[in-house]
């Protein structure tokens, strides 16, 4: 680079605002790392999203550039890379024991106007080398800040082992993890299994968490993340530990047949045979600007880029369901863990309540369980037994933000056991399977690290 060109020169206005769109790139590492985790884009659409994001943007930038006056846009730039840094790295500044939990509008622009201050005065005070080294230090910073979770799990992660308690599982056994059950809400599967000839054991276990990101890996011997989000294409962490599920291995002599969604499942070792679904998301390019909406101090989270299509769901959970009752465990036997998104909404119909939406779904999950029992007696006639449980209750302070329920009714259910989930045993013989104490402690895990 020509240091002796002025800051308002064409190559400095091209290498600023390549620099911002970088910076605007790593500030969008959540939807990367959480596309890629969820299954919800191909790679090969997130790289294409970013790619342009990051073309796109620089090209508009330094087309305006070009466009104000010269003594004014290399000072603009600068300011916004100032600004698009400090933007990035507030997630570590949130961090800070004196920053409050949530962020009100006055805060968000309380915190733009301070930005806008400190960029301001360093675009215009500084001289042009420690401006250019300052902006490298902040390219550095940012890129460390950005990808150090994604390193630090590849060291810390825990190797973990999952089976079944071996006393329990000395004949065909499927786990069946239906996504947001209430306790309450689990009588139309008893019926339907009861009317299909099972002796059923039901009875209600302490949810450990009232997210999916976080109890399934608990589940799977994560340990307890509370405030789990995703750190790695494979792993979720918080601030007490990771569980990566590249670590995670299923005790191979029990055979475990894995069917799920929402999870990478498969980047797990030791299953017999494993299928993961990809949660059904609008395209990736509307997808990733779309998390630009959340960036504005007035946007709420009702945006019609969170609504999920029932269309969409409706052909997704068919894939699941399908998945589930094709898997090689019908034929070869062991364990069959499938995670389904079942009573989980949205419903099947546009413009539906709720409470509607959950009240089918519900009765869709009991002829889902019905043809599950009725595949094991088929399969494994006496010796089947089908274990039903869910990984938190209905979640209406999630659901009544959408679109669609403020406007076509948000009334739930009454959950009299709000943190508890339903425990249902389905056999043929009279049960002797011992009640865990919670969600969590399904399983035996084994953590090596
Ligand atoms: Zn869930």
């Amino acid at each position: 680079m020509n240091r002796t060109e002025s800051p308002g020169s064409r190559w400095h206005l091209f290498a600023e605002a390549c620099f911002i769109a970088l910076l605007v790139v790593l500030s969008r590492v959540d939807w990367i790392l959480s596309s890629l985790y969820h299954s919800a884009h191909a790679p090969t659409a997130v790289a294409g999203a970013v790619s342009l994001l990051f073309v796109g943007l620089a090209g508009a930038l330094y087309l305006a550039a070009l466009l104000v006056p010269r003594a004014w846009s290399g000072q603009v730039l600068r300011a916004s890379v100032v600004m698009v840094a400090i933007y990035v790295l507030q997630a570590a500044l949130r961090e800070l024991p004196f920053m409050p939990l949530t962020l009100t509008v006055t805060h968000k622009v309380v915190a733009i106007v301070l930005s806008a201050a400190v960029a301001a005065l360093m675009a215009l005070r500084m001289g042009d080398a420690l401006w250019l080294r300052t902006r490298w230090a902040l390219i550095a910073a940012c890129v460390v800040y950005a990808l150090s979770p994604l390193i630090l799990v590849q060291f810390t992660a825990p190797k973990v082992t999952v089976q079944v308690p071996p006393t329990l599982v000395n004949r065909p056994t499927v786990f069946l993890v239906l996504d947001e059950l209430n306790a309450n809400a689990a009588q139309p599967l008893i019926q339907a299994l009861k009317a299909a000839g099972a002796k059923v054991d039901a009875s209600v276990v302490a949810a450990v968490g009232a997210n999916t990101i976080t109890v399934l890996p608990e589940m799977l011997g994560a340990g307890h993340l509370p405030t789990a989000k995703v750190c790695s294409p494979s792993a979720v962490c918080d601030a007490r530990g990771q569980f990566d599920f590249r670590q995670l291995t299923f005790a191979p002599s029990q055979h475990f047949h894995v069917v799920g969604f929402f999870h990478p499942y498969c980047e797990a070792q030791g299953w017999s045979s494993c299928e993961r679904f990809g949660v059904p998301s609008v395209g990736a390019v509307k997808s990733l600007l779309c998390t630009f909406t959340r960036v504005l101090p007035m946007a709420s989270s009702d945006s019609a880029c969170e609504w999920m299509s029932p269309a969409r769901w409706l052909v997704f959970r068919e894939q699941v369901t399908s998945a589930v009752l094709a898997s090689s465990f019908w034929s070869t036997g062991g364990v069959l863990f499938a995670h389904v998104p079942l009573p989980h909404p949205p419903g099947v119909d546009e413009g539906t309540s709720l409470e509607f939406d959950y009240e089918k779904n519900v009765a869709q999950a009991a002829i889902f369980v019905a043809q599950v029992w009725a595949k094991g007696q088929q399969s494994y006639g006496d010796g089947f037994q089908l274990v039903i449980t869910s990984d938190h209750p209905l979640r209406p302070e999630l659901w009544c933000r959408q679109a669609k329920y403020r406007d076509a009714g948000c009334q739930v259910p009454v959950n009299s056991q709000p943190k508890q989930v339903p425990f249902v045993v389905a056999s043929s013989r009279s049960n002797t399977y011992p009640i865990p104490s919670s969600n969590g402690e399904i399983f035996e895990t084994h953590r090596e690290r």
